[in-house]
């Protein structure tokens, strides 16, 4: 079977649009609020001759802020379970916040392997934004930009390296 690479982060950072740059088809649903109900959302996709299969996490239900960081940790439990490396996606415009440490948490303790993907880095005066988010822990950390479509190759190489 195909390995599996979970996408993995809190509402709004631009799982959903990195998923879709990842399998190349406009498949998941790109939403400006956070706060939607939504499946998960499964795709293949191949790089470096290497085939995999993708889940875009997402699901979170409109709810006070404890509500949904429980649900933004449920699933991406879910996604560490069958996940064979994980993608974890945070917000380089809005900077790190307390539930990208929780998500951060769950992720520390499971053994699988993980790249941070450092979103709407969408030029080259943004790159700064990456370094606050090596306080996290993770070794590889790579800034892109879903938007643009800048970064995905180096996430891509990154995330086919670890499976
Ligand atoms: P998700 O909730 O994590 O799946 O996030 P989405 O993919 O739905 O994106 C949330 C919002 O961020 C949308 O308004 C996107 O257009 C926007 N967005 C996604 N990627 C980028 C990016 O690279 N740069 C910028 N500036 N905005 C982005
Ligand atoms: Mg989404």
């Amino acid at each position: 079977a195909r390995p599996v690479v979970a996408i993995v982060g809190r509402p709004n950072v631009g799982k959903s649009t990195l998923f879709n740059r990842i399998i190349g088809e406009r498949l998941a649903i790109v939403e400006d609020k956070p706060g939607v109900t939504r499946d998960r959302i499964y795709g293949t996709a191949e790089w470096n001759g290497v085939p995999f299969s993708v889940i875009d996490t997402g699901g979170i239900e409109l709810a006070d802020n404890d509500e949904m960081l429980q649900s933004i940790k449920a699933q991406a439990q879910l996604a560490i379970d069958e996940a064979d490396g994980i993608i974890f996606v945070v917000d380089g415009k809005t900077g790190l916040t307390p539930s990208d440490q929780e998500v951060a948490e769950l992720l520390y303790r499971s053994n699988k392997p993980i790249v941070l993907a450092v979103n709407k880095v969408d030029n080259p005066q943004r790159e700064e934004a990456v370094y606050e988010f090596y306080s996290l822990g993770f070794s590889e950390v790579i800034g892109v930009s879903g938007a643009h479509g800048t970064g995905i190759g180096d996430l891509l190489d990154a995330a086919v390296a670890m499976l």
